[in-house]
């Protein structure tokens, strides 16, 4: 393999990927978003590398038409409402009020899949590996490395358990109706959750920050949950305190759950063992009406307290910060296809969620073309069926949306 592999994704192929989304454009209608008119879009096309920013459309066709003809490689909204979306400056854009947005992505979650599918190529002497890039090659010393990310089930399932997590966190603590949510898949490797509610509209930098304050459990203290009366525990159920109930009793059910209290040495051998020995009594209290916490002899305050900062560990949920303060910010576009995968930005109704599957709902392609493979991939699946893992070299014909994906990722050409 040449070293400069990374670098074969010739014209060619950017010319069928914008075919392939025009075509798609042109195919399926897209809703605008609530209000589109007063919003700023922004795209990145496939020839250039920056953002056409500070557009917006008047009307539903004009934004169909725009997509139809450049068949961007992302297409963006604002969260924010303005009086002028396309003057150029924040400044003069007139900001009327955001809806409130939140981004979870498996890029900041420690997903332990990423070791077996994504994967580096070394653009000077060609050395590859797997897992995140080193900083520098180990064969030839070159600090200029290509990573390759993918996708796969588990990721994309451990970012709905915090997708979800955040819903009930909305609904139960901060009392938004479900039917002001509306969760998304991002394309890739993630879930936005928009709240459209005249009550979050106005909210400031400060505001949103304090809410996410409260879902990442920032500044909580464990021993605010609960109070002594007379030698006996108390447990508070209310907002986080019936939280870290339900993570204390799912902690203390399975064995896994203990252990993992070992493993990070927060508990020495000895007081694991009073623990596991009591803990049918211990989830006798917590099961009561007013919970009670009732401790085995010669397990004290402290090991409680590190008993829930475990628990509250457990219903943290990883957000992207940056995403949800910025009361500016575009975010993708629903319904529009990510550049990274051809996959569809796809609005999932929250009873679907728990159903919804990336690799059938998001698909948007049909039928069939040749490739060949530049680097060793993983598997993926399309549909019902898995494809690979291919081999560098490799010729084969593909399901489009396969295809697409991995010419998109440029780790693959046509034939
Ligand atoms: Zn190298
Ligand atoms: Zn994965």
């Amino acid at each position: 393999m040449s070293s400069d592999a990374g670098k074969q994704r010739t014209s060619r192929e950017l010319l069928f990927l914008k075919r392939m989304f025009s075509s798609y454009y042109r195919r399926v209608k897209i809703p605008p978003p609530p209000d589109f008119k007063y919003r700023e879009f922004g795209f990145m096309l496939w020839d250039k590398d920056v953002m056409v920013r500070h557009k917006s459309f008047s009307d539903a066709e004009q934004l169909q038409n725009f997509l139809a003809e450049y068949g961007p490689k992302h297409a963006y909204r604002s969260v924010a409402y303005y009086y002028d979306p396309e003057a150029s400056t924040m400044e003069s854009k007139g900001w009327i009020g955001a809806d409130l947005v939140f981004d979870v992505d498996a890029d900041h979650l420690n997903t332990p899949c990423k070791m077996e599918h994504d994967f580096w190529v070394c653009e000077h002497c060609g050395a590859h590996g797997r897992g995140g890039k080193p900083e520098q090659c180990h064969k030839c010393g070159s600090s200029n490395i290509k990573e390759f990310t993918w996708i796969c089930e588990r990721c994309l399932d451990l970012a709905k358990e915090e997708i979800i997590k955040l819903k009930d966190f909305l609904i139960d603590d901060f009392g938004i109706s479900p039917y002001e949510l509306k969760i998304v898949y991002s394309g890739h490797r993630g879930y936005h959750l928009h709240v459209y509610s005249e009550v979050v509209r106005d909210l400031t930098r400060d505001e949103r920050r304090e809410m996410l304050d409260y879902i990442k459990g920032i500044g909580l203290s464990v021993s605010s949950f609960y109070r002594k009366s007379s030698g006996v525990i108390i447990f508070e159920r209310e907002g986080w305190g019936g939280r870290i109930l339900k993570s204390l009793e799912n902690l203390l059910r399975d064995e896994d759950g203990l252990t993992a209290l070992k493993d990070m040495s927060e508990m020495d051998r000895s007081t694991l063992e009073k623990l596991r020995s009591y803990k049918s009594v211990i989830l006798r209290g917590l099961r009561e009406e007013s919970p009670k916490i009732i401790l085995p002899k010669g397990v004290g305050e402290k090991t409680l307290i590190k008993l829930l900062a475990k628990a509250l560990k457990m219903f943290e949920v990883e957000v992207d910060e940056p995403v949800t303060i910025d009361v500016h910010r575009i975010i993708r576009l629903e319904n529009s296809l990510h550049g990274k995968t051809g996959f569809r930005v796809t609005e999932i109704p929250l009873n679907y969620l728990d159903k919804f599957d990336a690799f059938k709902d998001a698909i948007v392609f049909r039928g069939e073309v040749s490739i060949k493979f530049l680097f060793d991939c993983p598997p993926l699946r399309i549909g019902e069926e898995v494809f690979g893992p291919f081999k560098r070299g490799q010729k084969v014909e593909v399901p489009m949306a396969l295809a697409i994906f991995v010419l998109a990722r440029g780790v693959a050409i046509l034939l």
